[in-house]
Protein backbone atom coordinates (compact mmCIF):
# COMPACT_ATOMS: atom_id res chain seq x y z
CA UNK A 1 0.00 0.00 0.00
CA UNK A 2 1.47 3.34 -1.02
CA UNK A 3 1.92 6.14 1.26
CA UNK A 4 -1.48 8.28 -0.13
CA UNK A 5 -3.60 5.34 0.05
CA UNK A 6 -2.83 5.15 3.88
CA UNK A 7 -2.80 8.93 3.94
CA UNK A 8 -6.38 8.50 2.19
CA UNK A 9 -7.54 5.51 4.17
CA UNK A 10 -6.56 7.67 8.11
CA UNK A 11 -7.36 10.98 6.91
CA UNK A 12 -10.45 11.03 4.40
CA UNK A 13 -12.45 7.92 5.69
CA UNK A 14 -14.19 10.18 8.01
CA UNK A 15 -14.69 13.32 6.05
CA UNK A 16 -16.05 10.93 3.53
CA UNK A 17 -18.79 10.29 6.58
CA UNK A 18 -19.36 14.03 6.79
CA UNK A 19 -19.75 14.69 3.23
CA UNK A 20 -22.50 11.78 3.38
CA UNK A 21 -23.83 13.29 6.47
CA UNK A 22 -24.15 16.15 4.98
CA UNK A 23 -26.26 15.31 1.59
CA UNK A 24 -27.60 11.93 2.68
CA UNK A 25 -31.41 11.29 3.88
CA UNK A 26 -32.59 11.90 6.81
CA UNK A 27 -33.15 8.40 7.69
CA UNK A 28 -29.39 7.50 6.98
CA UNK A 29 -28.65 10.45 8.59
CA UNK A 30 -29.67 9.16 11.92
CA UNK A 31 -27.56 5.73 11.27
CA UNK A 32 -24.51 7.33 10.29
CA UNK A 33 -24.60 9.96 13.27
CA UNK A 34 -22.46 7.42 15.01
CA UNK A 35 -19.84 6.73 12.24
CA UNK A 36 -18.14 10.07 12.29
CA UNK A 37 -18.05 9.70 16.30
CA UNK A 38 -16.97 6.68 16.54
CA UNK A 39 -14.36 7.12 13.51
CA UNK A 40 -13.46 11.00 15.15
CA UNK A 41 -12.42 8.91 18.42
CA UNK A 42 -10.93 6.30 16.64
CA UNK A 43 -8.50 8.73 14.58
CA UNK A 44 -7.92 10.97 17.81
CA UNK A 45 -6.75 7.90 19.34
CA UNK A 46 -4.45 7.17 16.44
CA UNK A 47 -0.68 6.59 18.10
CA UNK A 48 1.22 9.70 18.04
CA UNK A 49 3.99 9.21 16.77
CA UNK A 50 6.28 10.35 13.67
CA UNK A 51 4.98 7.28 11.47
CA UNK A 52 1.62 8.32 11.73
CA UNK A 53 0.93 8.35 7.75
CA UNK A 54 -1.07 11.72 7.76
CA UNK A 55 -0.84 14.74 5.17
CA UNK A 56 1.18 16.56 7.50
CA UNK A 57 3.61 13.80 8.35
CA UNK A 58 3.81 14.25 4.62
CA UNK A 59 4.68 17.84 4.66
CA UNK A 60 6.63 16.84 7.45
CA UNK A 61 9.49 14.72 5.01
CA UNK A 62 9.13 17.30 2.51
CA UNK A 63 10.06 20.27 4.66
CA UNK A 64 12.97 18.27 6.79
CA UNK A 65 14.48 17.89 2.77
CA UNK A 66 14.18 21.49 2.88
CA UNK A 67 15.44 22.22 5.99
CA UNK A 68 18.68 19.70 4.92
CA UNK A 69 19.18 21.85 2.00
CA UNK A 70 18.67 25.23 2.36
CA UNK A 71 18.92 25.97 6.23
CA UNK A 72 21.66 28.43 7.69
CA UNK A 73 20.84 27.23 11.17
CA UNK A 74 24.13 27.16 13.29
CA UNK A 75 22.33 24.18 15.14
CA UNK A 76 20.66 22.19 11.95
CA UNK A 77 19.49 19.32 14.63
CA UNK A 78 17.55 21.89 16.96
CA UNK A 79 16.28 23.50 14.51
CA UNK A 80 14.83 20.40 12.76
CA UNK A 81 13.24 19.59 16.49
CA UNK A 82 11.84 22.86 16.85
CA UNK A 83 10.30 22.20 13.01
CA UNK A 84 8.96 18.89 14.46
CA UNK A 85 7.27 20.34 17.72
CA UNK A 86 6.08 23.07 15.58
CA UNK A 87 4.41 20.33 13.17
CA UNK A 88 2.75 18.19 15.64
CA UNK A 89 1.55 21.50 17.38
CA UNK A 90 -0.63 22.51 13.99
CA UNK A 91 -1.16 18.45 13.73
CA UNK A 92 -2.92 18.44 16.94
CA UNK A 93 -4.80 21.89 16.46
CA UNK A 94 -5.93 20.52 12.86
CA UNK A 95 -7.20 17.31 14.66
CA UNK A 96 -9.60 19.37 17.06
CA UNK A 97 -10.91 21.57 14.45
CA UNK A 98 -11.81 18.29 12.25
CA UNK A 99 -13.66 16.86 15.85
CA UNK A 100 -15.07 20.28 16.58
CA UNK A 101 -16.78 19.71 12.82
CA UNK A 102 -17.72 16.48 12.99
CA UNK A 103 -19.30 17.54 16.22
CA UNK A 104 -21.21 20.20 14.26
CA UNK A 105 -22.44 17.80 11.54
CA UNK A 106 -23.58 15.26 14.35
CA UNK A 107 -25.41 17.09 16.41
CA UNK A 108 -27.52 19.28 13.56
CA UNK A 109 -29.88 15.96 12.98
CA UNK A 110 -31.00 16.38 16.48
CA UNK A 111 -31.54 19.66 16.87
CA UNK A 112 -34.18 19.56 13.87
CA UNK A 113 -37.91 18.09 15.32
CA UNK A 114 -40.26 15.93 12.81
CA UNK A 115 -37.42 14.40 10.03
CA UNK A 116 -37.86 15.58 6.64
CA UNK A 117 -40.30 13.74 4.61
CA UNK A 118 -38.73 11.81 1.81
CA UNK A 119 -41.84 12.26 -0.86
CA UNK A 120 -44.09 14.98 -1.86
CA UNK A 121 -46.81 13.42 1.08
CA UNK A 122 -47.08 10.47 3.11
CA UNK A 123 -50.83 10.68 3.85
CA UNK A 124 -51.33 8.84 7.03
CA UNK A 125 -52.81 5.36 6.59
CA UNK A 126 -55.18 4.74 10.21
CA UNK A 127 -55.86 1.28 9.04
CA UNK A 128 -52.33 0.01 8.34
CA UNK A 129 -50.89 -1.97 11.79
CA UNK A 130 -46.91 -0.92 10.34
CA UNK A 131 -45.02 0.59 13.34
CA UNK A 132 -43.51 3.35 12.10
CA UNK A 133 -41.88 6.53 13.55
CA UNK A 134 -45.07 8.49 12.56
CA UNK A 135 -47.90 6.68 10.49
CA UNK A 136 -47.65 4.34 7.39
CA UNK A 137 -48.32 6.10 4.31
CA UNK A 138 -51.72 5.44 2.31
CA UNK A 139 -51.48 4.62 -1.22
CA UNK A 140 -50.52 7.84 -3.21
CA UNK A 141 -53.73 6.42 -5.99
CA UNK A 142 -56.13 6.92 -3.28
CA UNK A 143 -55.21 9.92 -1.94
CA UNK A 144 -57.93 12.66 -2.38
CA UNK A 145 -58.04 16.53 -1.28
CA UNK A 146 -59.81 16.06 1.61
CA UNK A 147 -56.97 14.08 3.32
CA UNK A 148 -55.44 17.51 3.56
CA UNK A 149 -58.74 19.49 4.51
CA UNK A 150 -60.19 20.45 7.89
CA UNK A 151 -62.93 22.83 8.87
CA UNK A 152 -64.70 24.44 11.29
CA UNK A 153 -61.89 26.20 13.38
CA UNK A 154 -63.57 29.49 13.25
CA UNK A 155 -65.97 27.83 16.27
CA UNK A 156 -65.13 28.53 19.66
CA UNK A 157 -64.11 25.61 21.58
CA UNK A 158 -65.94 24.73 24.61
CA UNK A 159 -64.04 26.98 27.92
CA UNK A 160 -66.79 25.29 30.56
CA UNK A 161 -64.03 23.40 32.17
CA UNK A 162 -61.76 24.03 35.10
CA UNK A 163 -58.73 26.44 33.96
CA UNK A 164 -61.25 28.26 31.52
CA UNK A 165 -59.52 27.57 28.59
CA UNK A 166 -60.04 24.64 25.70
CA UNK A 167 -56.96 23.57 23.13
CA UNK A 168 -58.48 22.60 19.66
CA UNK A 169 -55.84 21.29 17.93
CA UNK A 170 -55.45 20.19 13.95
CA UNK A 171 -52.36 17.59 13.86
CA UNK A 172 -51.92 14.44 12.03
CA UNK A 173 -55.30 13.00 14.05
CA UNK A 174 -57.26 15.42 12.15
CA UNK A 175 -55.44 16.37 8.93
CA UNK A 176 -53.93 13.15 7.98
CA UNK A 177 -51.95 14.71 4.97
CA UNK A 178 -49.83 16.18 7.96
CA UNK A 179 -47.86 13.00 8.52
CA UNK A 180 -44.03 13.58 7.98
CA UNK A 181 -44.56 17.17 7.58
CA UNK A 182 -43.64 18.15 10.78
CA UNK A 183 -46.18 21.05 11.24
CA UNK A 184 -49.33 21.40 12.53
CA UNK A 185 -51.52 23.85 15.18
CA UNK A 186 -53.82 24.23 17.68
CA UNK A 187 -56.49 27.06 17.86
CA UNK A 188 -57.09 28.35 21.75
CA UNK A 189 -59.88 29.92 23.45
CA UNK A 190 -59.64 31.42 26.89
CA UNK A 191 -62.99 32.68 28.82
CA UNK A 192 -62.34 35.61 31.27
CA UNK A 193 -59.16 34.72 33.64
CA UNK A 194 -58.92 31.39 31.80
CA UNK A 195 -55.71 29.77 31.69
CA UNK A 196 -53.98 27.56 29.31
CA UNK A 197 -52.13 26.01 32.21
CA UNK A 198 -48.60 25.42 32.57
CA UNK A 199 -47.78 22.24 30.09
CA UNK A 200 -44.37 21.33 27.81
CA UNK A 201 -44.87 20.25 23.90
CA UNK A 202 -41.87 17.44 23.90
CA UNK A 203 -41.67 17.64 20.02
CA UNK A 204 -42.51 21.25 19.10
CA UNK A 205 -41.47 24.67 19.20
CA UNK A 206 -44.80 26.89 19.52
CA UNK A 207 -45.58 30.40 17.84
CA UNK A 208 -48.83 31.49 18.85
CA UNK A 209 -50.64 34.81 17.90
CA UNK A 210 -53.23 36.29 19.37
CA UNK A 211 -56.63 37.25 17.24
CA UNK A 212 -58.52 38.32 19.94
CA UNK A 213 -58.41 40.04 23.23
CA UNK A 214 -54.90 39.92 25.44
CA UNK A 215 -53.09 37.41 27.19
CA UNK A 216 -49.86 37.21 29.77
CA UNK A 217 -47.64 34.61 28.89
CA UNK A 218 -44.41 32.91 29.67
CA UNK A 219 -41.82 29.96 29.81
CA UNK A 220 -39.41 28.99 31.89
CA UNK A 221 -35.67 27.82 30.67
CA UNK A 222 -34.18 24.60 31.71
CA UNK A 223 -32.14 24.12 35.23
CA UNK A 224 -30.00 25.28 36.20
CA UNK A 225 -31.45 28.84 35.33
CA UNK A 226 -35.01 28.41 35.48
CA UNK A 227 -35.39 31.65 33.68
CA UNK A 228 -38.53 33.11 33.61
CA UNK A 229 -39.58 35.11 30.31
CA UNK A 230 -42.95 36.46 30.43
CA UNK A 231 -45.23 39.28 28.59
CA UNK A 232 -48.69 40.94 27.75
CA UNK A 233 -49.61 39.78 24.60
CA UNK A 234 -52.42 41.74 22.63
CA UNK A 235 -54.21 41.44 19.30
CA UNK A 236 -51.47 40.63 16.70
CA UNK A 237 -49.06 39.73 18.89
CA UNK A 238 -46.90 36.96 17.96
CA UNK A 239 -45.17 34.62 20.58
CA UNK A 240 -42.85 31.99 20.80
CA UNK A 241 -42.41 29.09 23.22
CA UNK A 242 -39.03 26.93 22.78
CA UNK A 243 -39.70 23.43 22.02
CA UNK A 244 -39.47 21.43 25.26
CA UNK A 245 -39.75 23.92 27.66
CA UNK A 246 -42.78 24.46 30.24
CA UNK A 247 -44.74 27.71 29.11
CA UNK A 248 -48.65 29.14 29.84
CA UNK A 249 -51.21 31.07 28.51
CA UNK A 250 -53.51 32.97 30.75
CA UNK A 251 -56.21 35.75 30.08
CA UNK A 252 -55.73 38.19 32.34
CA UNK A 253 -58.62 40.02 31.91
CA UNK A 254 -62.32 40.21 31.88
CA UNK A 255 -63.47 38.96 28.03
CA UNK A 256 -62.84 36.02 26.14
CA UNK A 257 -59.08 35.87 23.93
CA UNK A 258 -58.36 33.49 21.21
CA UNK A 259 -54.92 32.68 19.74
CA UNK A 260 -54.02 30.37 16.87
CA UNK A 261 -50.21 28.70 17.46
CA UNK A 262 -48.43 26.72 14.94
CA UNK A 263 -45.95 24.05 15.92
CA UNK A 264 -43.22 22.19 14.61
CA UNK A 265 -44.56 18.55 14.91
CA UNK A 266 -47.15 16.73 13.07
CA UNK A 267 -47.90 15.45 16.68
CA UNK A 268 -46.22 17.60 19.07
CA UNK A 269 -47.40 16.20 22.16
CA UNK A 270 -48.74 17.84 25.61
CA UNK A 271 -47.16 17.29 29.15
CA UNK A 272 -49.77 19.57 31.54
CA UNK A 273 -47.31 19.71 34.65
CA UNK A 274 -50.32 19.39 37.27
CA UNK A 275 -51.59 16.11 35.24
CA UNK A 276 -48.62 14.67 34.85
CA UNK A 277 -47.22 15.35 38.46
CA UNK A 278 -50.83 14.86 40.30
CA UNK A 279 -53.09 13.21 38.23
CA UNK A 280 -50.83 9.89 37.28
CA UNK A 281 -52.30 6.41 36.61
CA UNK A 282 -51.44 4.79 39.21
CA UNK A 283 -50.12 7.79 41.46
CA UNK A 284 -46.65 8.93 42.38
CA UNK A 285 -46.07 8.12 45.83
CA UNK A 286 -47.19 11.00 48.79
CA UNK A 287 -43.45 10.59 49.93
CA UNK A 288 -41.94 11.77 46.18
CA UNK A 289 -44.02 14.47 46.15
CA UNK A 290 -43.89 15.75 49.81
CA UNK A 291 -40.23 15.58 49.45
CA UNK A 292 -39.81 16.96 45.98
CA UNK A 293 -42.38 19.92 46.42
CA UNK A 294 -40.89 20.78 49.82
CA UNK A 295 -44.30 19.98 51.51
CA UNK A 296 -46.55 17.65 54.02
CA UNK A 297 -48.06 14.56 52.64
CA UNK A 298 -51.38 16.29 53.65
CA UNK A 299 -50.76 19.30 51.08
CA UNK A 300 -50.20 16.77 48.13
CA UNK A 301 -53.42 14.93 48.98
CA UNK A 302 -55.24 18.15 49.03
CA UNK A 303 -53.88 19.14 45.79
CA UNK A 304 -53.89 15.77 43.85
CA UNK A 305 -57.67 15.31 44.97
CA UNK A 306 -57.69 18.22 42.73
CA UNK A 307 -57.13 16.18 39.66
MN1 LIG B 1 -48.24 25.11 24.15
Amino acid sequence: MSKEQVFQQRCFFPLSYVTIIQSGSVIYKWKLMAYPLVLSLIYLLLPWTDSTPCAVQMNTLRDLKMFYKYSNSSNPIYSIKQHLVQTKSMEMASRIIFLALVALASTSPAMASDPNQLQDFCVADENSAALVNGLACKDAQMVTVDDFFFSCLDKPGNTSNAVGSKVTPVSVAQIPGLNTLGISLVRIDYAPFGLNPPHTHPRATEVLVVLKGALLVGFVTSNPENNHHTKVLNKGDVFVFPQGLIHYQYNNWTANSVAIAGLSSQNPGVITVGNAIFGSTPPISDDVLAKAFHVSKETVDAIRAKF
